[in-house]
Formats: C-alpha cells, structure tokens, sequence
C-alpha cells in the first residue's frame, strides 16, 4: 500500500506542477509579455493544459485510485491522504467522463466566440454573437450530457465550480436573497444619494501604488512568498505555497481601484499563503471552490476594508499622503462615500448593496437558457425586463447589457456566476463566526492591527486547502449550513445605519398617525 500511496502521490505532483508552469506562463501574459509573444504562448499553455489533462484521465491513475480505495477507508475521513485520495478520485472522474475530442472542439469554437464577441460588443451588434451564443449553449447541453446522474442540467457546471452545491440547494437561497435584497435596495436609493466626488480627484499613481503595498503588508500577506504588480484586468495566481502573486490597477482619478484592489486580491492570496505547508506540491494545495475563495476577498475588501472602524485608522494616513484632496472631508463624508449605493449597470463597478442584483440574474438567465426556457433571441429582452424589475432602470444597449461579461462568450453557459454571491453570503458567515470567538476584532481594526482576523481564518479556513467541500467547510466554521441570514444582518445594519433607514420607516410611521 505505501508504494501505490507514493506512486499516487508522484502522479498527482507532476498534474500540479504541469498546472503551476502553465499558470506562471498566464501571469507572464497577463502582465508583462508583449503582444508579439501570443502565439507561441497560446501554443505553450494548450500544450501543458493537455499534458495535465491526460495525466489526470490516464486509466492507470483510476486503478491506483481503485486499489488504495480500503486504506482510504481506514484512515479518519479529515487526514491528508485520505483527503488526496478522495480529491484526486473527483477530479479524475469529472475529467474522465468527457471525451477529449468534444472538449477540443468546443474549445476551438469558445475562441471564435470571444473573437466575434470582443468585435460585437464594442459595435452593440448583439446579433453578430447571436448564433455564436446559440451554439455554445447547444454543446453546453451536451457537455451535462456526460454526467447522466445530475438532477438539474446546471449542476455538472456548478460542482465544477463549487463541488456538492446544486441548483437545488442555491436556487430557492439566492431567490430568497433576491426578495429580501430588492425592497433593501429600493429604499435605500429613494434616500439623498452619497456624495462620492472626493474619491474623483486626481490622486498620484506611485502614492496610490505605496497604499496598496502597505495594506496587503498590513494584511498579513507575506511579500517573501509573493508580489504585486500590474495588469489591466487584476487577479491572483499560485504556483505553490511559496509563491503567491497578486495583481493590481491605479487609476488616477478613481481613489478607490488600487486600494479596494489590494484588499480584494490580497484576500485571495491570503487563502493561498494559508495553506498547510504539508500539503505543499499536491493538488489540495488550493482553494476548494470559487465561492469559498470569493468569500475571503469579499471579506477583506467589505467587511474589513469598507468598515467604519478600519477606517479610523486608515484615514488618517490617506488624509497625511493626500492633504491637499483629502485635508477638509471629514471621515463620515468618506466613509459614505466608499460605500455608495447606487442603481448601476455594469456588474464590476457595482456597490456592495446592488452587486448581488447584478449575480442573480445571470445565474437565473443561465439556468432558463439550459432549460430551455429562455432562447438566446429573447435573451436581450428579457434582460432589459429583469433590470426595470430589479434595478429601477432599463440598459441603453446591449453592450452594457447581456454583452457586458466576457463569462458566456469564452466558455461553456452555466456555473460562471453563483460563486460571486456564494463569495458574499459564505464572507458574511465566517466573518460572524470569528466576530463570535474574537469580539476584540473591530477593536484592534481600529489600531490598524489585523492578525487575530487573519490567524483566525488560516486556522478555520485556510490551512485546508481543497480538503473540505463548500458545505463541509461552512458546517466545520460556522456549526450550521449555508444561510443567507448572517449576510442580510450585515448589510441591514450597515446600510441602514449608513442610509438612515429606521428613521425613514419612522417618518412613515409618523406622517400616516
Ligand atoms: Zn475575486
């Protein structure tokens, strides 16, 4: 058994470290490669993309998997090879089940697709993506196709995404959300608007780019196992414990990008600095689901990075590197300012009050398109109609509209959205947990100091990795299942405090006696 053990592990370390130089040549593309260098590198990352796949499919990897399946059974069902075991059993089955000229094809046509639609967009010729769109739905059915036991045709997407949830689970969750979340809204945009227009001064780069430095530092994010640097379109990457890189964008006139930036990616990379050091150079050395991993970007950027108390001691060092922009507005001015809320159409510049809004009907759009309910003809309608009902305002066009997100137009519809509110509402529920253990928390923000925060969450949620499934996790954190209930508390109280909410519902009360 010890051999077969280490030759399982030997095969899974070469599937990761395949992946790991595939994703130092994406870094390498996203920010420094000049355009000169596409081809070639396309050719690079297709081909160790298939090198890792095949080993991940290969039928001798199933036999090892079948062999050491009673010392799995023998060990406790949280110890690190127990865990591989099962993880590496997943995947190979979710990649085994698809045969890999189906895969090639479609991946060929996603990139025709994302060609035509970055022509499309710019010109609001919705028609041109039309058939494009059409297609990619056709073969996303037939992709489902290959996991006959799922109950919802979503479902083989999203548990690629966020293994063990289903449309079962998250449609009545995120429907509920929507109900609740739509009247929130509402009222809050029928009270005198935020005065956002001291973040819209000019405010220098390398200042800005120092900020982001410093908070990522103050974070806990360990600048000997990562960096940061520039790239049109920030994200996170990780080739292994050791070397976690996050990305950023300074925009002169828009104080917020870099610094929320920072905070958000630096969530991300805090998961991945995180991890068990034993689980170094296995494929459970990663963040087990896109929800899980929103949640803690959305957690440091909100919860943390948008609160009243961070901010007391954030501000102060904004008002001394700003003087001049920042000098006369007062904090409360500034607070309100990070944290307006307004109807808006573009799903990335969304407040944290409305960005929900935004998720929900893509994921309920994706979900009718795979049913067969909505037709990719009537998808701009339907759209327009769905914005009047939750927004209060009809999109212009189409290019900020169903055009707006690359998600349908370089891949398979379905499970591209749910992990952003899944990100939101799992945030919501950690951060009360640790609040719960750590009421100090709010305190030591005050005094720019965020340890006990992060140590909480590598014990909690970071050191596991991919060990735990979204719901394992949320159970083994927060002693209960997946709920809205802890997210709607947070935004109730935040914004009702922020939007005076009570007193308007007093008001009412006064004017009808
Ligand atoms: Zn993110």
């Amino acid at each position: 058994m010890e051999k077969k053990l280490a030759e399982l592990k030997a095969r899974q370390a070469e599937i990761h470290d395949l992946r790991a130089a595939r994703a130092v040549l994406g870094w390498d593309q996203a920010a420094y490669m000049p355009e000169g260098g596409g081809p070639a590198r396309a050719r690079q990352t297709a081909l160790l993309g298939r090198l890792a796949h095949e080993r991940l499919t290969d039928p001798a990897l199933a036999r090892l998997l079948d062999d050491l399946a009673p010392y799995e059974t023998s060990l406790p069902y949280d110890s690190d090879d127990a865990s591989l075991i099962r993880f590496v059993r997943r995947r190979h089955e979710m990649a085994a089940r698809v045969p890999a000229e189906f895969m090639a094809g479609a991946e060929e046509h996603f990139a025709t697709t994302f060609q035509a639609w970055m022509a499309a967009r710019p010109a609001n010729d919705f028609k041109a993506v039309r058939p494009f769109l059409a297609r990619s739905l056709e073969l996303s059915r037939r992709f489902a196709g290959y996991f006959p036991d799922h109950e919802h045709v979503a479902d083989p997407f999203i548990a690629l995404q966020d293994y063990g949830l289903t449309v079962s689970t998250l449609r009545p969750l995120l429907a509920e959300l929507r109900q609740r979340l739509v009247p929130l809204v509402q009222a809050i945009v029928a009270r005198p608007a935020a005065d956002a227009s001291c973040l819209k001064q000019h405010f220098p780069a390398a200042q800005q780019w120092e900020l982001s430095l410093e908070v990522l530092e103050r974070m806990g994010y360990d600048f000997r196992r990562g960096r940061q640097d520039q790239a049109p379109h920030p994200f996170t990457t990780a080739f292994s414990i050791g070397d976690v890189r996050v990305t950023n964008r300074v925009r002169e006139r828009d104080l917020g990008e870099a610094f929320f930036g920072a905070l958000h990616e630096g969530g991300h990379a805090l998961y991945e600095q995180g991890i068990d050091p034993g689980l170094e150079g296995t494929l459970l050395a990663e963040g087990t689901s896109a929800g899980v991993h929103e949640s803690t970007s959305r957690l440091w950027e909100n919860l943390v990075g948008r609160s009243l108390p961070f901010w007391r001691f954030y501000y102060p060092r904004f008002q001394a590197a700003f003087p001049e922009q920042l000098g006369s507005v007062f904090l409360d001015t500034f607070h309100q300012a990070i944290n307006k809320v307004q109807r808006s159409l573009i799903r990335t510049e969304a407040d944290e009050m409305t960005y929900d809004l935004h998720i929900m009907l893509r994921f309920d759009f994706e979900l009718e398109m795979l049913e067969g309910k909505l037709a990719v003809k009537d998808l701009p309608e339907a759209w327009r109609e769905r914005f009047r009902q939750d927004m209060g305002i009809v999109p212009p066009d189409d290019r900020d509209g169903v055009m707006q997100d690359v998600h349908w137009f370089w891949g398979f519809v379905g499970g591209a959205f749910q992990g952003y509110t899944l990100g939101n509402i799992l945030g919501a529920q950690f951060f009360e947990s640790a609040l719960r253990r750590h009421p100090e928390i709010p305190g030591e923000m005050e005094q720019g100091e965020l340890g006990t925060l992060h140590r909480w969450l590598r014990e909690n949620v970071y050191r596991h990795g991919s060990k735990f499934t979204t719901a394992e996790l949320v159970e083994r954190v927060t002693g209960g299942p997946l709920s809205i209930e802890p997210y709607l508390r947070y935004l109730g109280q935040k914004f009702g405090e922020l939007y005076s909410l009570q007193q308007v519902v007093g008001e009412e009360n006064d004017s009808r006696s």
